[in-house]
């Protein structure tokens, strides 16, 4: 078992974090947020003052954080992690972000003779807390092969996408079709119940036919249709607004470097701008919902 430093215990962190001290690994812990290393420190690991303090000893260090400029920052910026990291340590992050952010991080552990990888992960909190999230990685085998024990208490599947930065294009995929798929069953849901349906009975009917897709079997957007979701609790938790906006940015940044064409992710990535903008950033990204049905946030 190993002695690994997690940093960013969020919506995501802290059930991963969670269920590497299930599996009997010796976790440190550090949040810009106190309450929520101390909702870790209950759950058995070792609170940390700084990131710094975060990753002395430690043989691996995972970080989970909202954006690019978080990871640049604590890696590459001024609290310069990457010194502080000793020789022999294997970095994996976790967040979704920008794949030249993730390859800078690897060019700056690689010159420090560190192994890293970017491993963004798929299957929400649900997925989170369940320990069957699916790592999607970039970065070298060997390094990889290095992270296998510790991704397997957190998650059921592993996806080797490529060098440093594939895991992190293959995820703005999967995530540019999970916003589009979102906008779009919402948008079906509020025609049902327009046209006189119950959003239940539409969603049963659409999950035995050609309209089926994850969100509406797993994370439906009509409160009242499944438990278990952040549409059952006012759109608390979850996959933030905020967050699915800026994997819809990625994807846009990602098409114009490759000269591809996103018509349908330009326009879900407006949409959920102009939920953010109406103040329901923090929601869980299926409140869009409430947007298509012109519903005050
Ligand atoms: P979150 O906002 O709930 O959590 C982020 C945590 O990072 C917060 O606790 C915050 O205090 C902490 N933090 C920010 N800056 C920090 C710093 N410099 N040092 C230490 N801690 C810092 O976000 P989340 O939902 O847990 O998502 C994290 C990442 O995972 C994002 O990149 C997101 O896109 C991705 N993701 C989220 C989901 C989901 O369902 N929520 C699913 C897949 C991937």
């Amino acid at each position: 078992m190993s002695r690994i430093a997690f940093i960013g215990l969020g919506n995501m962190g802290a059930p991963m974090a969670r269920n590497l001290i299930k599996a009997g690994h010796a976790l440190t812990v550090f949040d810009i947020a106190k309450a929520a290393v101390e909702a870790a420190q209950q759950a058995g690991a070792a609170p940390s003052a700084s990131a710094q303090a975060c990753v002395r000893g430690a043989e691996a260090v995972i970080s989970m954080l909202p954006e690019s400029s978080h990871v640049e920052a604590l890696y590459l910026g001024s609290q310069g992690l990457m010194q502080a990291i000793e020789a022999g340590t294997l970095i994996i992050d976790c967040s979704t972000i920008a794949p030249r952010s993730a390859q800078a991080v690897a060019e700056a552990a690689r010159a420090r003779g560190l192994d890293m990888i970017d491993a963004p992960v798929s299957g929400g909190t649900a997925g989170a807390a369940a320990g069957t999230l699916t790592f999607i990685v970039g970065g070298p085998a060997s390094a990889l092969d290095r992270a296998r024990p510790i991704l397997s208490a957190m998650g059921k599947t592993i996806f080797h996408a490529g060098g440093a930065g594939a895991g992190q294009a293959a995820k703005i995929c999967n995530n540019m079709m999970l916003g589009i798929q979102m906008a779009g069953l919402a948008e079906a849901l509020a025609l049902g119940a327009a046209s006189g349906l119950d959003p239940k009975v539409l969603s049963e009917i659409m999950s035995k036919s050609s309209g089926r897709n994850w969100a509406l079997e797993v994370y439906n957007p009509w409160p009242g249709v499944m438990e278990n979701v952040p549409a059952a609790r006012g759109y608390a938790g979850g996959f933030g607004v905020d967050l699915m906006l800026k994997d819809l940015g990625l994807a846009a940044e990602a098409a114009l470097a490759a000269r591809a064409s996103i018509p349908i992710g330009e326009l879900a990535r407006n949409l959920y701008s102009l939920h953010s903008a109406s103040g329901a950033g923090a929601l869980d990204f299926s409140s869009i919902l409430r947007l298509v049905r012109r519903e005050p946030r």
